[in-house]
């Protein structure tokens, strides 16, 4: 089988299944239904599912240009996916949309079977036949600015390679990734200093510029490790890894319940509930893949320091002095392998909503200690991942904003982030929004109800009993 005779077998499969759905949502003249901003593998799931439920009225915006969505082609510097090959990620229970059908339908069966993980560009290749075999309509390079309530619609501010542009939108759909809500996690000694001593692991880092250098990685996460392993291939001097605990995370805890029930029950649990199983899992931490060290310890100029919290970092001439629980030495460069967080300070379009989204710390009973933890500031959605009011009335229109990104994961599961179950998560989310525009377009609905006039019997059937001829 060609990927000709592939998507020719999806376009058959859709079709027994009449997907997608024909269009039924009242239109609005002059107003898009749906407007998802990020055109990742969120963005692209949750647009799809939305068309196959008939909400075609609906595209999404990316910065980035075409096929650089997400950290693939960008900041994501591991070598293949961390994730077994097998999951099916967006397809949506489409077999025919699964990244194994892809892939066999190009190199075969038995390549499929010697294949061990998904090399990273290979999944980002992926990612754009499912954009292009599914038509999904996304419009690159186009920045979200600003978003706010305008009576009963929201009001988008873009800004793409036309310039700027406004459109009204029924819903908006945040599907912008992990740092949505955010941005990159920086150790407070990094905060403030120069650039020219630092990056974040999210950041474009010239490599070659630390060709003969030496690197301090903060993180034992897979981007520290990720980063290390880049660094040092690129010719680093010396690269230390500052790994605040006394060994490195070894156990990924979630996968161990990792099932539908999972998948489908987590995000209906009661809060604390959420709390003591997103809390432990966190605590434990996520190790980073076995591979990722590998490739770092592969090299004999890579030194892990354990039990090595970062106290202080300033600068001395070219260089940085690093001080740390365990004494103090000098490098080239530091590179932050933290990870991101939920602060909406760093989302500039987003200030309009930002100040009434009810968020985790601000519920009864949430753990004081933990109130500027990345839990505390996670948002606190609804079952269609939609924002709350802080202040009921305040801002009536985090209704219609629905946060279908990492952030959701505190209220909702791992269902809108990672690749394993964004597909159930993409389910949840296009059903809900499909359930609420029927609901606030009854009227017409009822409206076209009582129109319809369409036969299905035309009269010549049957007869009434009385006007039958002499039936004894
Ligand atoms: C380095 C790295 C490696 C990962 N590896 C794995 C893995 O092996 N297995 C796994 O299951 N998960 C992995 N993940 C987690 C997850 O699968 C990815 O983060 C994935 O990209 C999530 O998809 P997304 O659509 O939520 O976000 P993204 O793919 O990041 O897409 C978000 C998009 O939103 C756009 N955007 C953001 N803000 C705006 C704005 N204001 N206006 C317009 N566009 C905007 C961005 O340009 C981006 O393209 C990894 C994550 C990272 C960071």
């Amino acid at each position: 089988m060609s990927l000709a005779d592939l998507e020719t077998r999806l376009a058959q499969d859709l079709a027994f299944l009449n997907l997608p759905a024909s269009p039924w949502v009242p239109p609005r003249d002059g107003v898009l239904d749906v407007l998802i901003v990020g055109g990742g593998m969120c963005g692209l799931a949750a647009l799809a599912q939305l068309r196959f439920l008939g909400i075609d009225n609906s595209f999404a915006i990316d910065a980035a240009a075409e096929g650089f969505e997400g950290p693939w082609e960008t900041f994501a510097r591991m070598r293949t996916l961390r994730s077994p090959k097998s999951l099916t990620g967006p397809a949506l229970d489409q077999p025919s949309l699964t990244f194994r059908a892809w892939f066999t339908a190009q190199w075969g069966a038995a390549a499929w079977d010697a294949l061990d993980k998904i090399p990273k560009p290979q999944w980002m290749e992926y990612l754009r036949w499912y954009r292009r075999v599914l038509a999904l309509p996304v419009r690159n390079e186009t920045r979200l600015r600003d978003l706010r309530g305008e009576g009963t619609l929201l009001r988008v501010t873009m800004n793409g390679p036309e310039g700027p542009a406004q459109l009204l939108a029924r819903r908006v759909v945040l599907a912008t990734g992990r740092s949505g809500l955010g941005g990159g996690a920086v150790p407070s000694p990094l905060r403030g200093l120069d650039p020219r001593y630092w990056a974040h692991s999210a950041d474009d880092i010239d490599f070659s510029q630390l060709r003969g250098r030496e690197v301090a990685v903060i993180g034992a996460g897979a981007s520290a490790f990720d980063n290390a392993a880049v660094a040092l291939e690129a010719g680093a001097a010396r690269v230390d890894l500052l790994i605040r605990r006394a060994s490195i995370p070894a156990v990924n805890k979630l996968t161990g319940i990792a099932s539908p029930g999972t998948e489908l029950g987590l995000g209906h649990l009661p809060d604390d509930w959420k709390l003591q199983i997103h809390g432990y899992a966190a605590a434990q931490q996520v190790p980073p893949p076995r591979h990722s060290v590998r490739r770092v310890s592969a090299h004999d100029n890579a030194y892990f320091h354990l039990d090595c919290a970062l106290t202080g970092v300033t600068p001395a001439g070219d260089r940085v002095k690093i001080e740390t629980s365990r004494g103090q030495f000098e490098s080239d460069f530091v590179i932050a392998g933290t990870g991101f967080r939920n602060d909406f300070s760093d989302r500039a379009e987003l200030s309009q909503i930002a100040p009434h989204v009810l968020s985790w710390a601000d519920r009864p009973g949430f753990p004081l200690s933990q109130r500027n933890s990345n839990f505390g500031q996670s948002p606190y959605l609804a079952p269609d991942f939609s924002f709350i009011e802080k202040q009921p009335g305040m801002c009536p229109a985090l209704a219609q904003i629905h946060c279908f990104n990492d952030a959701a994961m505190l209220s909702h599961g791992k269902v809108s982030g990672d690749i394993p179950a964004v597909s159930v998560g993409a389910k949840r989310l296009a059903r809900a929004i499909a359930r609420a525009f029927f609901a606030e377009d009854i009227e017409v609905h009822f409206d076209r109800l009582r129109a319809y006039d369409t036969p299905e019997l035309h009269g010549d059937e049957y007869l009434p009993a009385d006007h039958l001829p002499n039936r004894a």
